[in-house]
């Protein structure tokens, strides 16, 4: 799950991280009102769940309540990367002398967090990353261990941070530390972490990812969730307790059993297509989920075949067979069916599906290679 910047902030906050004493407005003149409150200068910043809002004008500075109004206007009216902003954070503008990346996250091939910083941060971080990976100092942390003062100061030199800064730095680094394990985030970052002029360190952007599968022992940031700024289909999934994740293939894929889903998206991939999703509708579903995973993968315009593939173990096929007639009948999709169904009852779902017009296939492979000539044809 996304946080906000405003959230992610908020948090670090209560990790001693300083941030800027701003607030968050709905309204433009609820943004001018904080504006007024705060006094001098401000910087009016789109709250959307998507990274470079700074190239995409969604952040803006303002000398005065009254301008802060004015570009408030203008960026509720936004939407960024087809995300629309419900929503601005007003912060103090800050006297920016240098900004610097601050991030940590998981490296699996590690089997360690790292956490990386560089003396290139701000809104070019990735092209730095891309061009200049050794501008990027790494060091991973035992996760027993925790954060060692030594590779806080380590990462201070690599950045060739002045010394003033080392002790502010490295408070920084262990809250950001904490934030990260404590809220069992897979990110937490500050970019920028910025060195203000009035010679102190101060987060002015922050981003946090936290592990879904952590959520059920976190409900403060259970409760953070912006269903407005997910994607239709995810929020839709989640209702219905499917795990499902939108890809760019035009093959929609619905599995039941996470294993047999890669399997299957694998398959198509062989045989030269290109998966749609990633869809587990999980043992026993019932008719209602099915129906659900149809309506999701039939809400994507780039799905020009179905594949389902379904081992009736703990689910019964006449039961998936049924979920897909009724979904079929309120949906009434004109695409290409492709079903694969062994296991429990499969004889009785096959024959439910007899008249449905899908075509079926006896092994896996069939399956793929018919659902891959559909979607081409
Ligand atoms: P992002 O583009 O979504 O990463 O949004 P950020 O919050 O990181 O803002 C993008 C850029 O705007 C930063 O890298 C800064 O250069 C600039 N910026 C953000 N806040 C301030 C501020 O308070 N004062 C000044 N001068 N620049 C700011
Ligand atoms: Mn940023």
């Amino acid at each position: 799950m996304k946080l906000h910047e405003y959230q992610s902030k908020q948090i670090f906050a209560r990790y001693g991280i300083p941030i800027p004493k701003g607030r968050v407005a709905s309204t433009a003149s609820e943004a001018r009102q904080i504006a007024e409150e705060l006094g001098g200068r401000v910087v009016v910043k789109s709250q959307v769940l998507v990274g470079g809002r700074g190239k995409a004008g969604g952040i803006r500075l303002a000398k005065s309540p009254k301008e802060a109004e004015e570009v408030a206007t203008q960026i509720l009216g936004m939407e960024i990367k087809g995300l629309p902003v419900r929503k601005v954070l007003v912060d103090p503008a800050a006297n920016i002398d240098q900004e610097i990346y601050l991030g940590i996250t998981n490296d699996r091939a590690a089997r360690r967090p790292v956490l990386m910083a560089s003396a290139a941060g701000g809104v070019d971080i990735e092209e730095v990353a891309r061009t200049h990976p050794e501008k990027i100092i790494k060091v991973h942390i035992d996760p027993l261990l925790g954060l060692r003062d030594y590779q806080a100061r380590d990462i201070a030199i690599g950045i060739d941070l002045p010394k003033e800064y080392w002790k502010q730095f490295i408070e920084i680094c262990h809250g950001l530390w904490r934030a990260y394990v404590e809220c069992d985030a897979t990110l937490a970052e500050i970019n920028p972490l910025v060195i203000l002029k009035e010679k102190s360190l101060l987060a002015v952007d922050g981003k946090m990812l936290i592990d879904d599968n952590a959520l059920f022992r976190h409900p403060d940031l259970a409760e953070m969730r912006d269903v407005d700024e997910e994607a239709p289909a995810e929020t839709e999934a989640r209702k219905y307790g499917l795990s499902f994740i939108k890809l760019d293939g035009n093959i929609g894929c619905m599995v039941n059993g996470a294993g047999l889903a890669m399997t299957t998206m694998d398959i198509v991939k062989l045989f030269g297509g290109e998966p749609a999703n990633f869809l587990d509708i999980g043992g026993g579903a019932s008719a209602e989920k099915v129906a659900a995973a149809l309506r999701i993968i039939l809400s994507d315009k780039n799905v020009k075949a179905i594949l389902f593939n379904v081992f009736g173990g703990i689910t019964r096929c006449d039961e998936v067979a049924k979920g897909i007639l009724a979904a079929m009948a309120e949906v009434q999709p004109n695409i290409p069916m492709v079903v694969r169904l062994v296991g429990t009852n499969a004889e009785e779902g096959r024959r439910l599906l007899a008249d449905a017009k899908m075509i079926t296939a006896e092994t896996l492979a069939d399956a793929a290679r018919k659902a891959v000539a559909a979607a081409q044809a």
